[in-house]
């Protein structure tokens, strides 16, 4: 992990304010922003302030906050109004298609999801 509060990926510097992003949730664990490039008409991120770099290389220990992410994902969900449900990922690693290193819940909805994803 980084030395910098946030980590030195793009979110850090989200987390930092060091760039914009257009905020829905905070709190002292993470943040949820729209994403830049929105798959479906409702994309959002929640990203912990802790800067874990991927799922794989989470610890025991980040249970909690693993949960309050997808606590966190349900309230922004509800508040954006998918009251028909929605799609929840966490891409991990190359074959996961990851590509900003800094974990990171993708909550996507509005329309009809495929499956299995491409
Ligand atoms: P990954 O492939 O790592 O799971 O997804 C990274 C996501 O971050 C992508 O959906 C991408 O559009 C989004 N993203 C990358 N850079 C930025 C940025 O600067 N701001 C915002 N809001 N989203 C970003």
């Amino acid at each position: 992990q980084s030395a910098k509060p946030g980590g030195d990926t793009i979110f850090g510097k989200i987390i930092r304010r060091e760039i914009p992003a257009d905020l829905l949730h905070e709190d002292d664990q993470c943040i949820a922003f729209n994403d830049i490039s929105p798959q479906a008409p409702v994309h959002f991120l929640v990203v912990p302030k802790k800067p874990i770099v991927k799922l794989s290389d989470a610890e025991d220990s980040d249970e909690q906050l693993l949960g309050h992410l997808l606590i966190v994902a349900r309230k922004v969900a509800k508040a954006k109004g998918l009251q028909n449900g929605y799609r929840v990922t966490i891409n991990d690693g190359p074959d996961g298609g990851q590509a900003v290193y800094h974990i990171h819940v993708h909550v996507m909805g509005g329309r009809q999801m495929d499956w299995p994803p491409g």
